[in-house]
């Protein structure tokens, strides 16, 4: 599971520990009765040349940044569900969506960040 956009972090109590954050999105998602499939979760760090990177999405992977975990829960959860937009629906960005547009100004607001993402679940993506 690699990407050229970050570097996967080694596993250990403490990378186990972000991890666990952004799995607990996962499962925030089953008890809104929205159904993922299986999804690879890696923490890492942004690359030099792709440092603005906060998480990559694709193929029923996600990768998060340490960055982004440790920004608090509504800018992760922006990301989060962001990437799985990606990696879930398959969808590309969307400059007049506010949790698809390509670049991250301010998260939207949890209650926001979800509806939008229960709509696209309920298209099934593109
Ligand atoms: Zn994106």
């Amino acid at each position: 599971m690699r990407t050229v956009q970050i570097t996967n972090h080694k596993m250990n109590g403490e990378v186990y520990k972000l991890r666990k954050q952004v799995i607990n999105i996962l499962y925030q998602a089953k008890d809104f009765e929205i159904k993922l499939p299986r999804i690879n979760v890696r923490i890492g760090t942004a690359t030099k040349k792709h440092k603005n990177v906060l998480g990559v999405g694709g193929n029923k992977s996600i990768w998060i940044t340490e960055k982004a975990i440790n920004k608090g829960y509504e800018y992760l959860l922006h990301v989060v569900l962001h990437e799985l937009c990606h990696a879930v629906y398959d969808l590309d960005h969307n400059e007049k969506c506010k949790l698809m547009r390509s670049v991250l100004d301010k998260p939207c607001g949890i209650t926001e960040a979800w509806k939008i993402f229960k709509k696209y679940s309920m298209k099934g993506g593109k």
